[in-house]
């Protein structure tokens, strides 16, 4: 079964969560699922080989174009350290104000009323590495737009950012552009 009508198949959609209007897709029950789980984080891994073609001319042996996964709290964390572990890299949290102890960049992102913050040790990335961005929805593209700017303070660079779900409708992709935005289902 391709991915996306595997994700699909397990996403749960809950209305009215978390405010009336919303329709908020619940990834939890892809996580659960061990197959299900193991082939999104496959894919987040190698956006080269979820394209048959560019899957065969790549070849199974397919090196990462990444030398550290960054993932968002808090269901960033889930998919960026399984991702980090599958392809031998290491992995660092981006997360929300305050919970890092140490030297920290920030960036500020606007939530529906207000804004919100997230941060990165300074010490996280080191000036030219190649960074994979993760988490699990792209909707608005705020949250991964303030993510791919703290790498980047640092002098770190986004070769992808990889969602499971993107909310095509909404823009983000376009917020995060010129960075590539690999989404393994668009809905
Ligand atoms: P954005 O900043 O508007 O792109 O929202 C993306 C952030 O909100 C991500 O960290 C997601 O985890 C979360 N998010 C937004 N919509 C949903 C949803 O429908 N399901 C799960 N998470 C969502």
């Amino acid at each position: 079964m391709p991915v996306d009508e595997l994700i699909a198949a397990f996403v749960v959609d809950v209305p009215d969560f978390p405010s009336p209007g919303i329709v908020f897709r619940d990834l939890t029950p892809v996580f659960a699922d061990a197959g299900a789980f193991r082939r999104v984080v496959e894919a987040l891994a190698a956006p080269a080989a979820v394209d048959p073609r560019a899957a065969a001319l790549s070849g199974a042996a397919r090196q990462p174009d990444f030398d550290v996964v960054v993932g968002v709290e808090a269901r960033g964390f889930l998919l960026a350290a399984a991702v980090a572990l599958v392809t031998g890299t290491g992995v660092v949290p981006v997360r929300k104000a305050g919970k890092l102890p140490r030297e920290r960049v920030s960036a500020d992102y606007a939530l529906e009323y207000g804004t919100a913050t997230l941060e990165l040790h300074t010490d996280s990335i080191t000036p030219g590495q190649r960074v994979l961005v993760v988490d699990d929805v792209l909707a608005t593209g705020g949250t991964l737009e303030a993510a791919v700017s703290l790498v980047e303070q640092l002098g770190g660079v986004v070769t992808t950012v990889a969602v499971v779900v993107e909310l095509a409708a909404l823009g983000g992709r376009q917020r995060i552009a010129p960075h590539a935005v690999h989404a393994l289902w668009l809905v």
